[in-house]
């Protein structure tokens, strides 16, 4: 078998729910489990959050089945809505919680026949601008929706966009455009992603969004996930399957972009990016062996990468990689590949099995 796995730590998992919700006390947490529980698996991230979770999170009507099919009573939040008018019956016959982002979407729930009503998170378009009405608009929708007959529970919910950045206008702006509708009854408010449950605890109201910290990778830019007290669910394991002697001058892997300028010795991984490995992570981003952090050489190949361990001299064919999880936090690789854990980990793609412990 090929030796490449994602080892997914779940106890790891209900520990960094637990400290979400020990950030905001005494609120209620939607677990954000889109995109397959952002690479990790959602049956398996269910499962292992059944029975402390108040609610979960994802993006569409699959997904939401997928979560429902586990989870006979939770609330199960669809946070973009219904995307076409036939799906609100399917929405209504699982129980969930639907948010209405637009115009469209609100006039296709006030002419849908529903079995029975759903609970309605009016979004508000606080300052994103990528889903929501303005707050006038939402003061119309409101007053359409309160008491129609496809509606149980009304809710009021936003999304910050730059709750990553410390003390970010826009944040405080659009915390003020929702507070500006605090003469609407609502049932629930619900306004904080991960970044805002660890650090605006005036956004943290009736429901938190978790996503990220869940999985134990940090969305601040400066600030890590170990030092908010996140453990890191997912460790990416490959193994070293070749090792060669490097002459100064010669070059390792496509485009000969990595030249040795030593005697080098050179090891060859089982990871590459069609396994969601970033193709673009440059010569030097680390990986672990023996506990040591090596730097990759060269190119990322589809189904391998080749790494340094010229310092690693004692390295042999067989050794575990690190590529990112317990010794390595995945937001330091995606620093190195330019990008964010987030993409890192939602990217692990299906041909790399994911064992459970
Ligand atoms: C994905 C998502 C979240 C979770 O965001 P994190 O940054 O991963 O915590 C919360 N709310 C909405 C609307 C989302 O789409």
């Amino acid at each position: 078998m090929r030796p490449l796995v994602a080892t997914i730590d779940l106890a790891a998992l209900r520990h960094n729910y637990e400290h979400a919700k020990r950030c905001a006390p005494g609120r209620q947490a939607f677990a954000v489990v889109k995109a397959n529980a952002y690479g990790h698996g959602v049956r398996e991230a269910v499962t292992a959050l059944y029975s402390v979770a108040d609610g979960f999170a994802v993006a569409s009507l699959e997904e939401a089945a997928v979560v429902r099919a586990m989870h006979g009573s939770a609330r199960v939040l669809l946070l973009e809505g219904c995307f076409e008018a036939s799906e609100y019956q399917l929405a209504a016959s699982m129980r969930l919680d639907v948010a209405v982002q637009g115009e469209a979407q609100a006039a296709a729930l006030l002419e849908a026949e529903l079995a029975e009503p759903l609970n309605v998170w009016l979004k508000l378009d606080s300052g994103m601008h990528r889903l929501g009405f303005d707050a006038r608009a939402l003061r119309v929708w409101h007053a359409r929706l309160q008491g129609a007959p496809q509606v149980a529970e009304l809710s009021l919910m936003s999304h910050l966009a730059c709750a990553d950045e410390r003390g970010h206008r826009l944040t405080e702006q659009q915390q003020e455009v929702f507070a500006s509708l605090q003469d609407l009854p609502f049932a629930q408010r619900s306004l904080a992603n991960s970044a805002a449950v660890l650090s605006l605890p005036a956004t943290h109201l009736d429901w938190i969004r978790p996503g990220i910290m869940l999985y134990g990778a940090t969305p601040f830019a400066e600030l890590s996930a170990e030092a908010l007290g996140l453990r890191p669910v997912m460790t990416f394991t490959g193994q070293l399957i070749a090792l060669r002697e490097v002459a100064v001058g010669e070059s390792v892997g496509y485009g000969a972009t990595w030249v040795a300028e030593r005697p080098s010795l050179i090891g060859t991984v089982s990871c590459g990016y069609a396994d969601g490995y970033p193709r673009h992570a440059p010569s030097g981003t680390p990986v672990v062996v023996r506990g040591q952090r090596v730097p990759l050489a060269g190119r990322v190949s589809m189904d391998m990468l080749a790494v340094d361990l010229t310092d690693l001299p004692q390295a042999q064919i067989g050794d575990s990689v690190e590529l990112w999880g317990a010794q390595l936090p995945v937001d330091e690789v995606a620093r190195a590949a330019g990008t964010i854990g987030y993409e890192l980990l939602t990217k692990v793609t299906q041909r790399v099995p994911r064992r459970y412990c």
